[in-house]
């Protein structure tokens, strides 16, 4: 049987090769129908969805426990651990090529277990157990520390050392198309002789790439680079929106509170990290050599391109403020989960880690309009007279994330938001 990653598999619904859902990619998700049924587990494939649940009532598909895709959330699958993820996607693979008449010639099956992607409805696909946010990209970090505290001391003394991050809060991660509405704090802006508490003025989006992890490990126990990535079940787009004038004020000296509490946004198709594997590339050389704990055998970076839209309410079109890629980032989701368990910290399935902002080398690859505008003082011009330092209401942002095979690619769907104002 041939691998499911093939670049010759063809499926028997006819997939455009610009479509981020061909058969070598086969993301998980959650969704819901006109029908009326309950939420449950999927895989996109082309313009459609395929009704996991139904295939397994059906006794097409076993994971060995009834009832797995009948679930609203991706945890329970997950648990079940890779071999049973790579078995699965090994199957519904196979149930999709052309030359399988197993579904492809059985219409009553077909109208009930391909849904029109236009007619589902997607959730947030995973119970999201914890969500932690690295600081991983040495051209994110250099920015931000040339902002702040000037060229010669840009990157802390530790970052050099280890992934950078702080325990995030899980409740407010929202699927994508949620509207997040302007967050409220402390702000006290240079020249201010007192704190104020009012909406945020500089808001902003982070370019992330989020870790889902699809297995526990026990607490007071470390990882290995290969225990790390066999926990690993998948990616998501992450967009976690930064109150820029509330972090300022209060993030010393424990770091980010309430500038990162009030909503993360993360796409509905969680993409395999067996799809992603074709697209393994070595990451930047690091240097100083990390500690013995940290060092990577492997290439744990991806060759994935990634794009920031922005439409503001009075555009018609969206424009392209970004457009950059995952292979920048300095220390790898490996690395970042490695360093995460190596106190003794238990992990959980359903655990969320974000990548952190995505910058790369050039200007126009900069993940956050806090680089973007340079803090503010150089203003975008998106389109005839509309100009941006930070988000105002109304403003919609859209990521976009694929890796290229040869004429195919293994995308994200996209993950957007719209601010409402504060109340
Ligand atoms: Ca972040």
């Amino acid at each position: 049987m041939p691998h499911p990653n093939d670049p010759a598999l063809r499926c028997f619904i006819p997939v455009d090769a610009s479509s981020d859902f061909p058969i070598q990619n086969l993301p998980y998700g959650v969704f819901s129908s006109k029908d009326g049924l309950a939420p449950r587990v999927g895989v996109a494939i082309g313009a459609y969805v395929l009704d996991l649940w139904e295939l397994e009532q059906d006794c097409r598909l076993d994971v060995g426990e009834l009832g797995i895709f009948a679930a609203p959330t991706l945890n329970a699958f997950m648990a079940l651990g890779p071999k049973v993820w790579s078995r699965t996607r090994a199957r519904i693979s196979q149930l999709l090529r052309h030359d399988n008449p197993e579904l492809r010639d059985n219409p009553a099956l077909r109208e009930r277990a391909l849904v029109p992607m236009a007619e589902a409805r997607l959730h947030l696909p995973i119970a999201v157990a914890g969500y932690t946010d690295f600081y991983s990209s040495k051209e994110h970090a250099t920015n931000v520390g040339v902002m702040f505290r000037g060229k010669d001391h840009a990157l802390q003394p530790n970052w050099l050392h280890m992934p950078i991050g702080y325990n995030g809060r899980a409740s407010t991660v929202v699927a994508s198309g949620t509207k997040v509405r302007r967050p409220r704090g402390q702000l006290k802006p240079p020249g201010a002789e007192v704190p104020s508490f009012g909406p945020c003025k500089r808001l902003d989006f982070e370019l992330e790439m989020g870790v889902v992890v699809g297995q526990p490990s026990a607490m007071g126990e470390m990882l290995t680079e290969t225990q790390a990535e066999d926990m690993i079940f998948g990616f998501v787009l992450l967009n976690d929106w930064s109150a820029r004038d509330i972090q300022q004020w209060e993030y010393v000296p424990l770091g980010p509170f309430q500038a990162k509490a009030f909503a993360t946004s993360i796409s509905p198709w969680v993409v395999t990290r067996e799809a992603l594997q074709p697209f393994r590339v070595h990451g930047p050389q690091q240097d100083p050599t990390p500690l013995p704990y940290l060092r990577q055998l492997q290439p744990n970076n991806y060759d994935l391109q990634l794009e920031v839209e922005l439409r503001a309410a009075q555009m018609q079109e969206p424009v392209r403020i970004c457009r950059t890629n995952f292979k920048y980032m300095y220390w790898s989701s490996v690395q970042q989960l490695v360093h995460h368990a190596s106190s003794g910290c238990a992990m959980n399935v359903g655990d969320l880690l974000g990548s952190g902002t995505i910058s790369g080398p050039g200007k126009h690859e900069r993940g956050s309009l806090l680089e973007i505008s340079w803090n503010g003082t150089e203003p975008l011009e998106l389109v005839g007279g509309v100009v941006r330092t930070f988000l105002e209401d109304g403003d919609s942002l859209s990521f976009h994330g694929w890796c290229q095979g040869e004429g195919y690619r293994v995308g994200f769907g996209e993950v957007e938001g719209t601010m409402l104002p504060a109340e």
